[in-house]
């Protein structure tokens, strides 16, 4: 019996598992920038997080991306990623419109 396996992936905020194209890839480049990659095909270190800027404010409260990332992680790139976030969902919500 084959079973369809979706891929999950674990939100670094809230610790839900949830199938990875519901989440929001957050990537470390090979140059050491963080930044949200809406495609989820950058190269570099990947993190995951629900498209919700509550995720991203437990997570930033944690410190899970320097954990993850192994780095400190300014509070400036918390700012540029809740920007990129808010841009995401508002994507994904006029997508739902159509
Ligand atoms: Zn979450």
């Amino acid at each position: 019996m084959a079973q369809k396996k979706i891929p999950a992936r674990q939100c670094i905020g809230c610790m839900t598992s949830r199938p990875k194209k519901e989440l929001v890839r957050v990537v470390r480049a090979p140059s050491g920038e963080i930044s949200i990659d809406p495609v989820g095909k950058k190269p570099g270190r990947g993190a995951y997080l629900c498209p919700d800027a509550a995720c991203l404010a437990k997570a930033k409260k944690k410190k899970a991306l320097e954990r993850c990332f192994e780095q400190p992680v300014p509070a400036e790139v918390y700012d540029a990623l809740a920007r990129q976030l808010a841009a995401v969902e508002q994507e994904a919500a006029q997508d739902g419109k159509e």
